[in-house]
């Protein structure tokens, strides 16, 4: 099954996707990646969809992409006698380490790390910012606040501390369970939550063991801070701007959200921009005119996928969001302003045989016009360096290891088939020009620039590119 676009759709699964009916329309209108979010849910419901989506998998022949979100260090306040208190400007309010329920005057807030951090005049935000509060005096157990910005406490609300970076790791007892839970199931991405630091990065790695790639989210300014080394030593990274837009001012978002692109693109690794894309669509069958814009604006800098949330996990209009989003995307993609907007970074290939091979590729394919670029990659490393590119013919990656092709499902451009190794150069033109044909990429007579790596079968490798026409 060929997509008719570039860039990807991750679409999140949750109770209003949990059926085997709802998750195949899904896919049938354009989900690329499936997201299991281990913010909810139990392993059986997991199990389940996972199961589904492998199915799917197996009758499309197209490999699908399943990506484990682990919830991470999420900070919450305790529970509220009644369950809830109203919280008025110019209050003064504590929270502390005291298990027992809340009231008018204080909250259990059981995260030491935070008063160890916090400095008098520190901001905390509640509830995703709907609620704001300065620390006036801080102990090792508790800190008084003054009230900035009232509303209704309850229980369990999560908690933002913008601008500290506190001594978390970002993989919490729960997520280390979820995780080998989810190595288990086989997921081909794991995105890790909170990430701060590069070597927050670390035992997440030990952990997969090359199992799954990795994807660093993005929602801390402390990683802003940090971005270039995060891109570097992550797979592909998640603009996640949910919680990026509680700890920093909406102003902000736009300019650090195309910097974390352009960062990406840069090193060519992949990257997500996720959250509220089209979050009417939850209680409504079309998206708002400046939710269509806020799609197209990733697709126009270039971004690797778009994600839904809330919309496919929880709204009404599941299979409606992705088809929206592919229409937007797919209508975008087509506007003339599209090549000249993205193509206004065209980061310059790396003085590596597969960077040398790839913008060739993609040099030659416009200047024949050819129908397709066939790219034989092992560990995928050339999928992305043919990526990098951007170029404007369809590309189409071929790969003999099955985790390889699911995991290129989130890559630009990247339409993956899982297909045996090849031994030869009649080999490496026959079977480039055969799939091109099956999957509608050409006919007889096409021409395709077709890269591989000699001695065929060798990871890594990639140093030929040639011109095939393709036969009757
Ligand atoms: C986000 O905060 O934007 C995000 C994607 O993470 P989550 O949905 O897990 O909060």
């Amino acid at each position: 099954m060929r997509r008719h676009r570039n860039a990807k759709i991750l679409a999140t699964v949750g109770p209003a996707s949990d059926s085997d009916d709802t998750l195949r329309a899904m896919f049938a209108a354009g989900a690329d990646v499936f997201r299991l979010n281990f913010s909810h849910g139990t392993h059986e419901e997991h199990a389940r969809r996972y199961a589904i989506i492998r199915g799917l998998e197996k009758e499309s022949g197209r490999p699908i992409g399943i990506m484990q979100d682990l919830q991470g260090p999420k900070l919450r306040i305790g529970r509220l006698e009644a369950g809830k208190v109203r919280l008025e400007r110019g209050d003064v309010y504590r929270f502390d380490l005291d298990p027992a329920p809340g009231d008018r005057t204080r909250a259990p807030l059981p995260h030491p790390e935070i008063f160890a951090c916090l400095e008098p005049g520190a901001t905390i935000l509640i509830d995703d910012g709907r609620m704001r509060l300065t620390a006036q005096e801080v102990k090792n157990d508790s800190a008084v606040f003054e009230v900035e910005t009232g509303g209704e406490l309850s229980d369990r609300k999560g908690v933002n501390v913008p601008g500290t970076v506190m001594p978390l790791s970002p993989l919490t007892e729960k997520d280390r369970r979820d995780l080998a839970f989810g190595m288990e199931l086989g997921v081909d991405w794991v995105a890790l939550s909170f990430v701060q630091r590069p070597e927050d990065l670390a035992e997440a790695r030990r952990l997969i063991d090359g199992r799954a790639a990795l994807m660093a989210k993005i929602e801390k300014p402390a990683a802003l801070a940090r971005l270039e080394e995060l891109v570097e030593l992550s797979d592909a990274i998640m603009v996640a701007r949910g919680d990026l837009g509680v700890e920093i001012p909406p102003e902000e978002v736009p300019g650090r959200q195309k910097e974390i692109i352009y960062a990406c693109r840069w090193a060519g690794k992949p990257v997500v921009v996720a959250t509220q894309m089209l979050d009417s669509m939850v209680n409504s069958p079309a998206p708002t005119r400046a939710e269509a814009s806020d799609v197209a604006t990733a697709i126009y800098d270039g971004a690797d996928a778009v994600m839904l949330s809330a919309e496919t996990a929880a709204g009404h209009y599941v299979v409606e969001s992705v088809a929206m989003m592919d229409r937007i995307i797919s209508k975008t993609e087509r506007d003339v302003s599209y090549r000249p907007i993205i193509e206004a970074l065209h980061p310059p290939p790396e003085p590596t045989a597969p960077d040398a091979i790839s913008a060739a590729a993609a040099q030659v394919a416009q200047t024949i016009s050819a129908a397709a670029i066939v790219t034989y990659t092992s560990s995928g490393s050339t999928a992305l360096r043919a990526a990098r590119e951007r170029p404007t013919a369809p590309l189409l990656t071929l790969t003999s290891r099955l985790s390889t092709a699911r995991r290129l499902a989130v890559l630009w451009g990247a339409q993956c088939v899982h297909t045996a190794d090849i031994s030869s150069f009649p080999e490496m033109v026959e079977k480039a020009s055969r799939i091109a044909v099956d999957n509608g990429f050409a006919q007889p007579g096409s021409k395709l620039a077709i890269t591989a790596g000699v001695p065929f079968g060798t990871p890594g490798a990639t140093n030929v590119l040639r011109i095939a026409w393709v036969g009757n």
